[in-house]
């Protein structure tokens, strides 16, 4: 009996079909086969026969051309929370992706003094700028602040005692908690006063021979109101002082410079605190100060010395391209007049209400074309800086509202447009904050919207 002939091409019959040629040049000769090999085995398991070749080669492509998708993509942040931590926190300016991309293309003078010709520091490019710009004796940085702090108190605290106020025991974002970094550093945690109160003298009794210094962790993503007392860090670094040992603050989002110049909330500056006694400052690279993600150490140079020298620093340090963009970020800062047009972070910060809601009024038209049974209106809202500075709510702007049923499957919808734009939904409507929309970009978001039937 002869076998009879199976409803399915044969793999070589349809790697050497005309239709097959484009994907092979796209993907390579491999894949593609693999791909095919695939499709043919579910089509034949869910026995779905009648397939012409075309068919079959179309969807591994379509697999394929998945698959080759960079899956970490440009979003429209239109959640109205600017420094959003899930979505990539502080956009880099151009000179500082630029100067990222240049560096990692090619071989640099990361380590390599060019004037002698000998081995350099990495740091050197970047520890002048940074004492520049807070006044410390010495800087460093590594790959996030919360590195900064497991670094420092490793370097100067391990095995010995660190009084920390119970109202800084505070967590971010989940990962980092300040109780448990300090564990991890090989410092031990003693915690002085009480949630809403503590006073000098609860430091002063916690310091004993086996205390190597005081901590102060910046009140980030809360407050505490009503009957309180903290301990200012002038004071706080005078009863170290007396004991002999170092203050450290981190300060979280540290910004480099005043932000009531442009009229946003107080934050504390690392100059500042050094000014006020800290002997070691942390803070962020991709907060306030609006560059890419890292830990940024600045103060004493006999303690900076001492974290250079120990091994986690190797292990945390960051690599040529995070380093050239932190660099041309703090070279901006040199030119404090501008920054406010220079620096993203800044800029949407800074954007007017008027500036707002004129964007959102030119998204009112094309928006009610895409979607003509929803209302659809500009509403006044508040944006939020992010990144646990405080106050909230503080940022008064504009938001296109899209109202009716099913907001779920909307703002899906929203999602996998070809730049995903990110909402938040909230009194039964879609908020589409347009702080984070600036008018160069405003092209891109209108192209991609659904076309009206
Ligand atoms: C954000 C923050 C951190 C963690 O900083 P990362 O750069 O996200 O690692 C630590 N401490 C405080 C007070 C913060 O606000």
């Amino acid at each position: 009996m002869s076998k009879s002939p199976s409803p399915f091409p044969s793999i070589d019959a349809l790697i050497r079909a005309p239709e097959t040629a484009a994907p092979i040049a796209r993907f390579g000769r491999a894949a593609v086969a693999d791909t095919l090999r695939a499709v043919l085995a579910a089509h034949r398991e869910a026995r779905r026969f009648g397939l012409t070749s075309l068919e079959i080669v179309d969807e591994a492509a379509d697999i394929l051309a998945r698959r080759a998708t960079v899956s970490q993509r440009p979003v429209f942040n239109l959640t109205g929370t600017v420094l959003h931590t899930n979505l990539g926190r502080a956009p880099l300016p151009p000179e500082a992706a630029e100067a990222a991309a240049r560096a990692y293309q090619s071989a640099t003078n990361l380590e390599y003094d060019l004037s002698s010709g000998r081995r350099g520091e990495r740091d050197d490019h970047i520890s002048g700028l940074l004492r520049e710009l807070t006044g410390a004796e010495a800087a460093t940085v590594v790959n996030n602040n919360a590195a900064a702090v497991l670094l420092v108190l490793n370097a100067v605290a391990l095995g010995k005692e660190v009084p920390v106020s119970r109202g800084e025991l505070i967590e971010i974002g989940g990962a980092f908690r300040v109780p448990d970094i300090m564990s991890r550093s090989g410092a031990i945690l003693r915690e002085v006063g009480t949630t809403n109160r503590t006073h000098p003298r609860d430091y002063q009794n916690a310091i004993g021979p086996e205390t190597a210094a005081l901590m102060r962790v910046h009140q980030a993503n809360y407050a505490i109101v009503g009957f309180t007392a903290a301990v200012p860090t002038a004071q706080l670094a005078a009863i170290a002082h007396g004991a002999n040992i170092p203050l450290i603050e981190d300060l979280g989002s540290g910004s480099l410079i005043d932000l009531e110049r442009w009229g946003l909330p107080h934050e504390p500056t690392p100059r500042g605190v050094l000014a006020d006694g800290a002997d070691i400052v942390t803070f962020s690279g991709d907060k306030l100060l609006g560059g890419p993600q890292a830990g940024l150490i600045v103060g004493r140079a006999d303690l900076l010395k001492r974290i250079n020298a120990n091994p986690l620093k190797r292990a945390l340090r960051l690599d040529k391209g995070r380093l050239a963009a932190l660099e041309a970020v703090l070279r901006l800062y040199l030119d404090p007049d501008r920054l406010a047009q220079r620096l993203p972070a800044l800029r949407l910060l800074t954007r007017a209400e008027a500036d707002i809601s004129a964007t959102a009024e030119r998204l009112l038209g094309p928006m009610r074309l895409a979607w003509p049974d929803r209302p659809i209106s500009v509403e006044a809202c508040r944006s939020q800086i992010g990144s646990g500075a405080l106050p909230v709510d503080v940022l008064p702007s504009a938001a296109v509202c899209v109202g009716g049923k099913g907001l779920d499957a909307l703002a899906a919808g929203l999602r996998v447009l070809p730049r995903p734009v990110i909402g938040r939904i909230g009194q039964d409507r879609l908020w589409l904050d347009c702080r984070c929309l600036e008018p160069a970009e405003e092209g891109i978001f209108v192209g991609q919207l659904p076309k009206p039937v």
